[in-house]
């Protein structure tokens, strides 16, 4: 089992290599063991599918639930959500400030929390620009300090539902079989079969190579990929039918253990660099803060 031990070890290779993430990894190295001592709180019963139900979506290839249906752990999450407070405050300089009054209202009872966990499992976009106004807090570090701290109890049951993909047929279709969320992040194994990870549960499923993996589009000339030469290991694929694209990372190109969320955090540049050039990603920074927030 990977640890985070290794972990801090990886942080420490990555920012040998890129020493410009070096303050932005030392705050999520710590974000992450945060989240990793969380897991053993977190209390939830297992998201029961009825079997019938359980056909329907295998025959339609249907994710298993809906992101709302995720169960939240809210002591566990609310702990979290003052722990990623608390490393901002030191480690995170351009969250600081907002961090330090988010931790302090929520020690006041000043915010409602779940309020901000539910806007953010159901998508609520009004309900989110509420809680922002309201407390004067940009929607997009809401989302990070409110993602980061459920992380722990959406994990919890991602690990419990994937017991019911056991044996299904691959999902070739551009979403999370669990969820339905879009993937932020394809890594290539040793064998060079490309895995996808969601970019809300962290699901990891395996697809195809050929085409875009969001739209499936296939033609030679509307798909491209960019890289530089210095990142071997690192490469976007970008698709002109829908304009989406997905960050690769090739395992066989890295001698360092492979950590998905550090690698989404240590490519941020590259997000930067597709979306230059006019491509998207919905998936992308829910979880991470790009340079400009630091
Ligand atoms: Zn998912
Ligand atoms: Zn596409």
């Amino acid at each position: 089992m990977k640890t985070l031990e290794q972990l801090s070890q990886t942080a420490q290779t990555i920012t040998n290599l890129r020493p410009a993430y070096r303050e932005i990894l030392d705050f999520y190295k710590e974000v992450f063991r945060v989240q990793e001592e969380s897991l053993k709180d977190i209390q939830l019963p297992p998201i029961m599918i009825e079997p019938d139900l359980l056909k329907i979506k295998q025959k339609n290839e249907l994710p298993l639930i809906d992101p709302s249906e995720f169960l939240i752990d809210l002591a566990a999450a609310t702990r979290t959500f003052s722990d990623v407070c608390g490393l901002a405050q030191d480690l995170a300089p351009g969250l600081a400030a907002n961090a330090r009054f988010l931790q302090r209202s929520l020690s006041q009872a000043a915010f409602d929390l779940e309020a901000l966990f539910s806007a953010l499992l159901n998508s609520h976009e009004k309900s989110l620009q509420d809680i922002s106004q309201l407390l004067d807090v940009p929607v997009n570090e809401l989302s990070l300090f409110g993602h980061l701290s459920m992380a722990p109890s959406i994990g919890t049951c991602r690990e419990q539902l994937e017991i019911y993909l056991a044996g299904m047929p691959e999902l070739q279709k551009g979403y999370c079989p669990v969820c339905g969320n879009p993937p932020n992040l394809a890594s290539l194994d040793q064998d060079g079969r490309q895995h996808l990870h969601c970019s809300f549960c962290r699901h990891e499923w395996k697809s195809g190579r050929m085409g875009c993996v969001f739209c499936k589009n296939n033609e030679k000339d509307m798909q491209h990929y960019f890289f530089n030469e210095e990142e071997k290991e690192y490469r976007v694929k970008v698709c002109d039918h829908c304009r989406r694209f997905i960050k690769v990372v090739d395992l066989r190109q890295m001698d360092r253990e492979f950590f998905p969320n550090l690698e989404l955090i240590a490519t941020l540049h590259l997000d930067m660099q597709a979306r230059e050039k006019g491509y998207a990603n919905e998936g992308a920074g829910r979880n991470e803060v790009s340079h400009s927030s630091q």
